[in-house]
């Protein structure tokens, strides 16, 4: 192991202990008034998981996977540990703002809102943003075509099945409310110009 799979572990550890499960916890039992997740979709999340977070630590604890390693200089995995570090800082603030509405699946809870305060002001969708900079910062700290690169593509699929659905069933719940929300924010990227 070297310095930069630990820090990719204790990145995990943090995203887990910090961020995730509390959200769980707070999720569960609460009732929903809109399900748009098809069952089809937990293979695609799952498989996503698995290069996500499974793999690296097969990677890191075992050698099985280093028939595919690559090399990269020194600086490209400090840059990969600043990326890194960006993406946890956004996954906690996504996940803060969005607070009880957050939610693992595509659905609307009954208590749900819509929010577009905090981070939510400036992008449609920080959590995915936060996932696209891990899966660019895990090539760069775990140096292998399978636990490092294969996330990438597999979110990015995920990613674009998953969002114009989700966006979909927030215009039909929030309406007006979500129209003019779309109209001020980007989807993943603050600061460019808007096309619409
Ligand atoms: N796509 C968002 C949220 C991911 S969590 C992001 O990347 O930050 C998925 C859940 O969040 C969905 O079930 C959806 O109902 C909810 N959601 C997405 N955007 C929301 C918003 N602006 N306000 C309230 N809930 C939202």
């Amino acid at each position: 192991m070297n310095i930069f799979h630990l820090l990719w572990i204790i990145g995990l550890l943090i995203y887990q202990i910090g961020i995730y499960i509390p959200r769980v916890r707070d999720y569960k039992g609460k009732e929903r008034v809109t399900l748009v997740a098809l069952s089809g979709d937990i293979v695609l999340e799952l498989t996503t998981w698995v290069f996500w977070q499974l793999a690296p630590f097969f990677y890191i604890f075992g050698n099985l996977l280093s028939f595919a390693d690559y090399t990269l200089p020194n600086w490209t995995s400090w840059l990969g540990v600043v990326i890194f570090g960006l993406s946890i800082w956004l996954y906690r603030r996504a996940y803060a703002d969005l607070g009880t509405n957050w939610s693992a699946r595509m659905e609307i809870l009954s208590e749900q809102h819509l929010v577009s305060n905090g981070i939510y002001a400036h992008i449609r969708h920080p959590v995915y943003a936060a996932m696209f900079l891990w899966a660019l910062a895990q090539p760069l700290l775990i140096q292998n075509w399978i636990a490092g690169c294969a996330l990438l593509p597999l979110f990015t699929f995920l990613y674009l099945t998953r969002m114009p659905r989700e966006e979909k069933m927030l215009l039909e719940h929030f309406g007006e409310e979500y129209k003019t929300y779309m109209q001020k924010t980007n989807r993943l990227m603050p600061f460019i110009r808007r096309k619409m």
